[in-house]
């Protein structure tokens, strides 16, 4: 069964919900493509509006973090229910900027994993290693770890349906974006991690997207790797552009 790809945008910490309404009428022509599962991953604040703007498009709205709680006193967080209430249905997790900045542990990451999931919410959760890893030769290792714990008490049926993003942070936001040989390498790795901890069928179902400076010269040479099923798009999500990277098979 070939896997569908999926090319998900993370605003980030960007865009007002006015502008983020207007970024969306610009973008839903530009971002037709039937080949391709489109997410738009949104600060809380723009939830509503988008998924409102979103409505009778192809586009699918994302969190960008979730606590695993269902309630409570956790002031200035977002529970799973307030997402599916809302209309979202990814939520990206464990993205290096919130492992780095907000000390989110891999453990932390399988709560909300678990959570989301839990809650019919599928989770975009986020690996990738440092500059200095890579040249310390351990890659493979560190992101075997991140991806071991954060599926822990994740069934296969339920991995079937999540998606990895692999992101080298080396490659997120700076311009410099791996190699497709590099980028596919780690994926062919994760995949062969995933069949490992479940079985090969599980491993050829899940979807593993590539992120790090994805642009609309780079997409189609990327996304046309075996085990590369789409990508996680930072900053060029926020520009016409990504209807070019959505539409990179046209
Ligand atoms: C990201 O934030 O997930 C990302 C990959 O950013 P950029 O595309 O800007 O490198």
């Amino acid at each position: 069964m070939a896997r569908k790809k999926i090319i998900a945008g993370n605003w980030k910490m960007n865009m007002t919900p006015s502008e983020a309404v207007a970024l969306v009428e610009t973008l839903k022509p530009l971002v037709q493509n039937d080949d391709v599962d489109v997410v738009f991953g949104v600060p809380a604040i723009d939830i509503v509006p988008v998924v409102e703007a979103c409505k009778g498009t192809n586009i699918a709205v994302a969190a960008e973090n979730m606590y695993f709680e269902e309630s409570g006193a956790y002031t200035g967080e977002i529970s799973p229910k307030m997402l599916v209430d809302a209309g979202v249905k990814y939520v990206i997790l464990g993205h290096s900027e919130r492992r780095d900045y907000f000390k989110e542990t891999d453990a932390d990451v399988n709560k909300k994993v678990l959570k989301a999931i839990e809650h019919g919410i599928t989770p975009i959760m986020c690996c990738g290693e440092s500059l200095e890893q890579r040249e310390q030769g351990i890659t493979m290792d560190f992101i075997r770890q991140q991806v071991k714990i954060g599926l822990q008490n994740v069934t296969a049926d339920q991995a079937k349906k999540m998606v990895i993003a692999y992101e080298p942070i080396w490659a997120i936001g700076t311009g410099k974006t791996a190699t497709s040989e590099q980028a596919e390498e780690v994926c062919r790795g994760i995949r062969q991690c995933i069949a490992e901890i479940y079985d090969d069928a599980t491993a050829a179902e899940i979807r593993i997207q590539y992120g790090g400076s994805v642009n609309a010269g780079n997409a189609a040479e990327l996304f046309a790797m075996e085990d590369i099923d789409g990508g996680l798009v930072g900053g060029a999500s926020l520009k016409p552009d990504f209807g070019k990277i959505v539409c990179y098979n046209k």
